[in-house]
């Protein structure tokens, strides 16, 4: 393999930069010409392709975002679509191609390598929710902005005795909130992956009522029901003063963590390592600080797991 390719994809997400870096330059260390294409899928089949060399990703390991954009790609779901972006890799003499991004990226990949195009699939999405890894580049930023927001919450709440409710991202997968919530001493966290019992939320808020509790905040997945939704019902089954904030995207931005970056360094060099010994198909992952790899038309089908017993433990922290 002479030249590669490598594209970001789905929603953006801190580390996307660092990531692209490192692949990049470990092509490039190792003697192949690496091309970025713009704009995800819509890039590819488009050409919007360009050599990138060591200066192109100067500077930009501490950047949130991905300078190669990244966009939705309806017609890349077609086997048109991929077809067309097969032949553009060809005519710029690409033979392997990194995809970084989520779920539905993972998916795009998935249908290249089913066409015989080598692909690796790396785990950028703040939503952790990728099967085959811990953890998914940007997902430890993400869940350090939520957790700002929760302290600065929590100074407000505790002066005017109120019960916060704070909504974060996590359409299908309670990740960001089991991990903020728990980080930020939240009350209550809210997850898709469990049901919740209104009864029992208002009496362990009446049970810190009644010690003197201050304050209290409830950390929602936005997959449960959105902030305000929740909100009415605690009104109606309590009486508690209730406030919401709604992160929203300033969940996906910021400059990305120290972990972030070493993460996207680790799988991006990775990647480039699998399509050098020829293995296309492949997506990487870590999994008890150990790099691994797995076959990414296996893993699609695989469910991800939230840590139940974490979300055990952040209920018997917050009696
Ligand atoms: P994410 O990767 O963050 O989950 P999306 O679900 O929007 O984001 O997927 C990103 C892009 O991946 C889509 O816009 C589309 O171009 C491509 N994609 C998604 N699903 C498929 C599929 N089944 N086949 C081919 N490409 C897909």
């Amino acid at each position: 393999m002479k030249r590669i390719g490598v594209l970001t994809s789905g929603g953006d997400a801190p580390g996307m930069n660092a990531a692209i870096r490192a692949i990049v330059r470990k092509g490039i260390y190792h003697g192949l010409e690496v091309f970025g294409v713009y704009n995800g899928y819509s890039g590819l089949i488009n050409g919007k392709i360009e050599k990138l060399e060591v200066g192109s990703v100067g500077d930009i390991i501490h950047r949130g975002g991905t300078m190669l954009h990244s966009a939705r790609c309806l017609e890349f779901k077609t086997q048109e679509g991929q077809q067309k972006g097969i032949e553009q890799m060809k005519k710029f003499g690409i033979e392997g191609l990194v995809v970084i991004g989520g779920d539905g990226s993972y998916q795009g990949a998935k249908a290249l390598t089913e066409h015989g195009f080598p692909c690796v699939g790396v785990p950028g999405t703040i939503d952790n929710d990728i099967p085959g890894t811990d953890f998914t580049i940007g997902f430890d930023t993400a869940i350090n902005t939520v957790l700002d927001a929760i302290d600065k919450i929590r100074d407000t709440a505790s002066s005017h005795e109120r019960t916060f409710i704070i909504e974060v991202m996590g359409r299908d997968a309670g990740d960001i909130a089991l991990w903020s919530g728990l980080a930020g001493g939240a009350e209550t966290i809210l997850i898709p992956e469990d049901n919740y019992d209104m009864n029992e939320i208002a009496e362990r808020l009446r049970k810190g009522n009644d010690r003197g509790k201050k304050h209290s905040i409830i950390v929602v997945a936005e997959g449960v029901k959105s902030g305000n939704e929740f909100a009415k019902e605690l009104e109606e089954a309590t009486n508690f003063d209730t406030r919401v904030s709604v992160l929203g995207h300033i969940q996906r931005g910021g400059s990305p963590t120290a972990s972030d970056r070493v993460l996207a360094s680790r799988l991006g060099a990775r990647a480039v390592e699998l399509l050098l010994e020829g293995k296309g198909g492949r997506a990487v992952g870590i999994e008890n600080n150990q790099l691994v790899d797995y076959d990414i038309l296996e893993i699609l089908g695989t469910p991800h797991k939230v840590a139940f017993d974490m979300y055990r433990l952040s209920k018997e922290l917050s009696i």
